[in-house]
């Protein structure tokens, strides 16, 4: 497609499911040209639903979180940047702005920056055993529940204090 008249690259800032499907999208499509994944997350595209299901209750293991393995992003010569925040983009001279002060140029720029989400504003809710749900992979809060299951065949869920 490169070759035919679109863009030269493709830049993507975010690293969520919606910027995962964009650059496996274009490669499916037939895009040849360079395509880049910027994430301000420190690891790849993951499966956030199942943080709060199965991950937590213990029942998925950690290799079933990422969406992809590091070897599909290679195998598809997509580039993932991983703690790489943008902080501004030029539209004039096709450029990101990175938080290290560094510049990735872009043919075209795709934005799939998801959410964030929004915090109670309530005493208490910036305790460090309070993670949000959106980060439970590694916090100390949250400890999983191995998937043992009750007595009428629920998953026992369990929040313990650190
Ligand atoms: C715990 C949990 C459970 C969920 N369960 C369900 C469910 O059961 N069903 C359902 O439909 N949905 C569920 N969701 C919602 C679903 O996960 C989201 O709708 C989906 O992740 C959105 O994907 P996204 O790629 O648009 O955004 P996100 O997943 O938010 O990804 C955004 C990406 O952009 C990156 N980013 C943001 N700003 C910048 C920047 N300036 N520079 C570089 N990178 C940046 C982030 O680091 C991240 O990689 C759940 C979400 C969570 C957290």
């Amino acid at each position: 497609m490169a070759a035919q008249g679109g863009p030269e690259s493709v830049v993507i800032i975010g690293g969520g499911a919606a910027g995962n499907a964009a650059a496996e999208m274009l490669r499916r499509e037939g895009y040849t040209g360079p395509v880049t994944m910027l994430s301000a997350d420190d690891s790849g595209p993951y499966d956030r639903p199942n943080l709060s299901k199965d991950f937590l209750a213990g029942t998925a293991p950690e290799e079933w979180i990422p969406l992809r393995p590091p070897e599909f992003y290679a195998d598809q010569r997509i580039e993932q940047k991983l703690g790489a925040r943008a902080t501004a983009i030029d539209a004039r001279s096709r450029e990101v702005k990175l938080a290290d002060d560094t510049r990735d140029h872009y043919g075209a720029l795709l934005l799939a920056t998801g959410a964030v989400p929004v915090r109670l504003a309530i005493p208490g809710s910036d305790l460090p055993h309070i993670p949000l749900s959106a980060d439970a992979r590694g916090q100390p809060g949250i400890d999983r529940c191995g998937g043992e299951r009750g007595s009428r065949g629920r998953h026992r869920r369990e929040l313990h204090r650190s």
